[in-house]
């Protein structure tokens, strides 16, 4: 279990992106619909390990790959209702072939956490 936050997201954007772009056996990027995903990606790492956020937002163009996320329970975005991309908490098995992981806003996680204490 791991809190996500933009901050977070920010700093594991360079390798999301290569994830995302970089086709390995071919060894090449594939281009996105408006970017050179590789010139990109030169950009995101030259921001360093622990990038401002608004300056991933900045190289990028939007804020798409700092969102903390939709909670699961609620289901609100980490963008609604004022687009402030609130943390998240990331529980659950995080596998990228079986991804068993589920985000939670920290409204709902105190309601959890009623609801227990109420039950116990
Ligand atoms: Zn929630």
């Amino acid at each position: 279990m791991r809190i996500i936050t933009m901050h977070s997201q920010a700093a594991a954007t360079a390798e999301r992106w290569k994830a995302q772009y970089y086709d390995a056996g071919k060894d090449m990027w594939n281009p996105t619909a408006t970017h050179q995903s590789g010139a990109i990606y030169e950009q995101l790492v030259a921001l360093g390990p622990a990038p401002d956020p608004a300056d991933v937002v900045r190289v990028i163009g939007n804020d798409s790959w700092i969102d903390t996320g939709r909670c699961a329970e609620c289901w609100v975005s980490g963008r609604d209702p004022w687009r402030t991309l609130e943390p998240r908490l990331r529980i659950g098995r995080e596998d990228p072939n079986d991804n068993a992981s589920t985000l939670l806003c920290f409204t709902c996680v105190r309601s959890a956490r009623t609801l227990i204490a109420s039950n116990s």
